[in-house]
């Protein structure tokens, strides 16, 4: 039986915090795990440059609210749930996903969690387990299922090796070079392609 992982910001939704920096104007913003594979030198990085513009909780949500799922997604997304079990497996924060999964029909989402102040402060992260990206895979495998796992950057590459089937959805150039391994879709119909032929569904 298969499930699928899928990855959030890249795969269904927009980079949240590209969007944040070009709605705040904060251009140090733009940095994401495309440019910075260490994730938590990239958080670090992020909640000091929060820090020090004094951008809080409230002044992100609202970026937030005005984003939609990319074109496609949706449907996509449908189509995947109407023929298997999918889980979305993200890096990002329960805090920040709430709007988009509620524009994405409120599917299942793995993520990690925010500290923050009364005054809205963000004063921290919590990842809910190391590299649980490969945990989540390693954890479905042992109830049985056979994972199809789909991303764009470099913090899925460890669930992507994990996975029975790992593909990369449109994903930077520098990623393509150094995981050669995985198959590159660059639109929904070649993801659910891919999908269908790994899965058997016509
Ligand atoms: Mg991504």
């Amino acid at each position: 039986m298969y499930i699928v992982c899928s990855d959030l910001e890249g795969v269904l939704v927009p980079e949240i915090w590209i969007n944040v920096a070009e709605k705040t104007g904060v251009e140090e913003l733009k940095l994401t795990t495309r440019d910075i594979p260490d994730y938590d030198v990239l958080m670090q990085k992020r909640l000091s440059i929060l820090h020090e513009k004094g951008i809080k909780i409230q002044d992100i949500k609202a970026v937030i609210n005005t984003l939609s799922p990319l074109e496609g997604a949706c449907e996509f997304f449908d189509w995947l749930r109407s023929k298997t079990q999918v889980i979305i497996v993200s890096d990002t924060f329960v805090e920040f996903a709430g709007p988009l999964m509620e524009k994405l029909g409120r599917p299942t989402i793995f993520c990690n969690s925010l500290s923050i102040d009364p005054d809205g402060t963000i004063s921290g992260y919590n990842l809910r387990q190391e590299d649980g990206k490969r945990k989540t895979v390693l954890a479905l495998k042992s109830l049985n299922y056979k994972v199809i796992a789909t991303g764009d950057s470099y913090n899925d590459i460890t669930m992507l090796k994990e996975a029975d089937a790992g593909i990369l959805f449109r994903p930077p150039e520098i990623v393509i070079k150094q995981f050669p391994q995985f198959p590159v879709t660059s639109s929904y119909d070649e993801l659910k392609q891919l999908i269908e032929k790994e899965i058997g569904i016509n």
